[in-house]
């Protein structure tokens, strides 16, 4: 058997979905476009992904030959509503930043191990393209929503590439838009029009980005109102363009088994729970199913409170209260924005008091202009 085959079969095996290989090439299309639009990408381009450098993977791995690149479905399993209306699928199924004792970061793991065995080097961290270099292996097509596409599945995949120093057999291209002609309902359904062309997506406006880069680390923590207003419960990404598309709708309407675990998981998953959590729930549960990809508990509650100003129920009042008094500056702030949004006698009660007590400019200038919405 060759060695393209035995690799080939391995991911098969170990429950990827398709799998390709092509050369370790630069990307020139994908330096040329992330540097022609590096004002809405520098959050990425300056990270410690490092994408550019990841663009050339000979830059960061001089004997690299092949690139094998992998699709996993991760929505063999149903998502329950009542995370899915809050927290993206590709989140709940826990992909991103899995640890290699968790089955997410345990596939990669052996598939490395077995390219190891079989006599490969196999690079590190080297970001790559894995949209670009999956459609160059003929595995996927791309969607105008920016999301690739894998035949009989749709967008709820994972792209997973590894580099290597052997060559390979290599696959075919797919660069296509796989979309009906003239369909736009992603473009549409986007809150935010954050998708300003086919294939373009301004990261800065989607609610997905929204939620997680504005991490102090990474792009400072300020989310616009007017970006806020449209977030709805959104509190770790965002589906909306993938729910709408034609091309998931087989598999959304499929009848899938309960996720059993994420079934459990979605009782902690109460915003108000979320908005005032302990650091018990944060770290026994929210942390860990989301594998750092937000780093600190401050940050859900913001996004918690911001939903909860969406919802606009004057239930949620009291635990708004409560996170007026929080330590971070952040949440009180944001919890001051969501009061103003439902507004009413009592949330401006509430703000007036919180006003006296505020020290932070942050928080008393979200008070003050919460005051001025309700006034
Ligand atoms: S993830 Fe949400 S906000 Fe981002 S482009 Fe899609 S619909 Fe728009
Ligand atoms: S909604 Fe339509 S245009 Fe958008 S990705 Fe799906 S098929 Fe393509």
């Amino acid at each position: 058997m060759s060695l393209t085959t035995q690799i080939k079969e391995f991911a098969l095996d170990i429950g990827y979905s398709k799998v390709g290989i092509i050369p370790a090439e630069s990307f020139p299309e994908y330096i040329a476009d992330l540097t022609n639009r590096q004002e809405m990408y520098s959050f990425y381009i300056k990270g410690a992904y490092r994408p550019l450098l990841g663009a050339e993977p000979r830059s960061l791995m001089p004997k690299a030959k092949s690139i094998i690149t992998t699709v996993y479905d991760y929505s063999q399993k149903n998502f329950p509503k009542e995370l899915t209306e809050k927290v993206g699928r590709v989140y709940q199924a826990r992909c991103y930043n899995a640890p290699p004792e968790r089955i997410n970061g345990a596939r990669p793991q052996l598939m490395k191990n077995f390219l190891r065995q079989l006599g490969c080097e196999v690079g590190e961290k080297i970001s790559l393209p894995e949209r670009l270099v999956a459609a160059k292996a003929g595995i996927v097509n791309y969607g105008r929503n920016n999301f690739a596409y894998a035949e009989g599945i749709g967008s709820f995949i994972y792209l997973t590439s590894f580099v290597v120093d052997k060559e390979l057999d290599y696959d075919s291209p797919s660069f296509v838009v796989g979309c009906p002609e003239g369909c736009s309902a992603c473009m549409k359904a986007c809150p935010t029009q954050a998708i300003y062309e086919p294939l373009k997506l301004n990261p800065r406006r989607c609610i997905a980005f929204n939620t997680f880069i504005t991490q102090d680390r990474m792009a400072g923590s300020y989310i616009e109102p007017e970006i806020r207003d449209k977030m709805g419960t959104k509190i770790h990404g965002c589906d909306i363009c993938q729910e709408v598309c034609p091309r998931n709708q087989a598999r959304l309407k499929e009848k899938l088994l309960e996720d059993e675990f994420l079934v459990k998981v979605a009782q902690d998953f109460s915003l108000a729970k979320i908005l005032n959590m302990t650091d018990n729930l944060y770290l026994s549960r929210i942390q860990p199913l989301m594998y750092n990809y937000i780093k600190e508990k401050k940050y859900f509650q913001r996004n918690a409170a911001i939903a909860l100003g969406n919802l606009g129920d004057p239930a949620f009042i009291p635990d708004l209260s409560v996170a007026m008094h929080d330590p971070e500056e952040l949440v009180r702030g944001y919890a001051a924005w969501a009061l103003g949004k439902i507004g009413g006698q009592l949330a401006k009660g509430i703000l007036t008091e919180g006003n006296r007590r505020e020290t932070s400019e942050f928080a008393k200038r979200e008070i003050r202009d919460a005051l001025l919405r309700i006034e």
